[in-house]
């Protein structure tokens, strides 16, 4: 039998991967454009990292992390998602000693143990940002403007805003009261999961997807209308900063996200293209308050996750998983004649790199005819047929292989004719 992939991992082939380097390197110049720098933290943590931060009623810690024991009994799991990591990296390498507001961004693999479908995996590749000591609104306003340029910049079209505040402890407990209440006097309208979260955790059945739990849903009370003084005017002043920002956000007060370390803002930038379930592209919001939950200082936090395959969905409009291997194009690909020929070209070849020109030649021995149709199928830009007359004479003729135009120029020109045609 063959050994295949792990169902809802994926490879990311040439021919796909460009489009990858493409949006991480759009997010790194624009990132630091903003101040940010980059954090790479280890991709396997403490279990009770996540536990404690995202929260044991969240789906996350209940059913999708990929835990395992050590050899000395202790638990690890693979990062479900980046913030707590990032939290507990700023702590331990004492950050908030250096710097007030410390700019990170991080790029890299996740692993959730969900059902794979369309838009979702069991590894996937998260792009995200997080800002630590502020908790000025104005930040986060910042933070969604970055996101837009950053999708502006790629091109995407069609996406929305969603925005919302989840209170804070003063004002949520009453709140999630009043829910509990609603959703105890529904119960019988509910599915199994809604009305065992109705006891463990209220806040999540905002979440739920299940059709027939939807017209219970949307009766619930709005959290929006439960916030207490601070929340209310962090809320409206996050809106004006926005306005500022020239940004339209859209009020959603069933937006309480996965994961319980949230308070006051929360968002998701979302598109239709994405289909009705898995529809949300980022998601984020403030999370003053974990730093404490895994042991740290008070430390103010808000930050945000870009989903990389749901992006590149939206941008090549096909599916990542199907994309077929392309070899990378050369400029040239020197094809010879002989194994006179082939030594030179070894030689050239390597000189042509050393100024930052492609090229490229076969090892393996094959005819003049095959080294040609393999120059066509990797779309070199030029060839180059190389055999004793080219040496004897230094006359080597170049063809475009789009038109098939030729130019002859001496070995020495070579070179430069291919960077100033670049
Ligand atoms: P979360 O960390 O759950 O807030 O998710 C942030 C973003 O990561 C989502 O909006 C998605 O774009 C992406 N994402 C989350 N889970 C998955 C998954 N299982 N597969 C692919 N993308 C995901």
């Amino acid at each position: 039998m063959k050994v295949q992939s792990i169902r809802g991992t994926h490879d990311i082939l040439p021919g796909s991967v460009e489009l990858w380097q493409k949006i991480e390197a759009a997010a790194r110049d624009l990132f630091a454009l903003y101040g940010y720098a980059e954090i790479r933290t280890p991709v396997l943590e403490e279990t009770e990292l996540f536990a404690r931060s995202i929260g044991l009623e969240t789906d996350i810690v209940r059913k999708e992390m990929y835990t395992i024991e050590d050899s000395k009994g202790k638990s690890i799991t693979l990062r479900p998602e980046g913030t707590a990591p990032v939290v507990r990296s700023y702590i331990e390498n004492g950050v908030h000693s250096e710097v007030q507001v410390a700019k990170l961004y991080y790029i890299g693999p996740m692993f959730r143990h969900e059902r794979p479908q369309k838009g979702r995996y069991r590894q996937f590749h998260q792009i995200g940002a997080e800002v630590l000591g502020s908790d000025n609104p104005a930040i986060e306003a910042e933070v969604i403007e970055m996101l837009f340029r950053l999708l502006q910049q790629l091109g995407l079209e069609e996406y929305c805003l969603l925005i919302n505040s989840v209170g804070c402890p003063v004002c949520r407990p009453a709140y999630v009261n009043k829910l509990r209440e609603e959703l105890r006097a529904h119960a019988d309208e509910l599915c199994e999961e809604c009305r065992r979260r109705t006891e463990t955790n209220p806040l999540r059945v905002l979440d739920c997807k299940v059709p027939s739990c939807q017209p219970v849903i949307n009766r619930l009370p709005a959290i929006t209308d439960y916030l207490c003084e601070e929340c209310k005017e962090h809320f409206s002043l996050f809106r004006k900063y926005l306005d500022i920002q020239g940004i339209p956000g859209e009020i959603t007060p069933r937006l309480v996200r996965g994961l319980d370390y949230y308070v006051r803002t929360t968002f998701e930038i979302i598109s239709s293209r994405l289909g009705p379930t898995q529809n949300a592209l980022v998601g984020g919001g403030r999370y003053d308050g974990l730093s404490e939950l895994i042991g740290g200082p008070p430390t103010k936090g808000f930050g945000f996750a870009l989903g990389m395959e749901r992006l590149v969905l939206l941008l090549s409009g096909r599916s990542e998983l199907g994309a077929p291997y392309q070899a990378p194009a050369p400029e040239i690909f020197l094809v010879h004649l002989d194994s006179a020929a082939f030594e030179h070209n070894l030689k050239l070849a390597a000189e042509l790199r050393r100024e930052g020109i492609s090229a490229y030649i076969d090892f393996e021995g094959k005819s003049i005819k095959s080294q040609m149709r393999q120059a066509n199928r990797q779309n070199a830009t030029f060839t180059c047929v190389v055999g004793e007359s080219e040496l004897q004479t230094d006359q080597f003729v170049l063809k475009r292989m789009a038109d098939g135009s030729q130019v002859t120029l001496r070995r020495s020109e070579i070179s430069e004719y291919l960077r100033k045609e670049n």
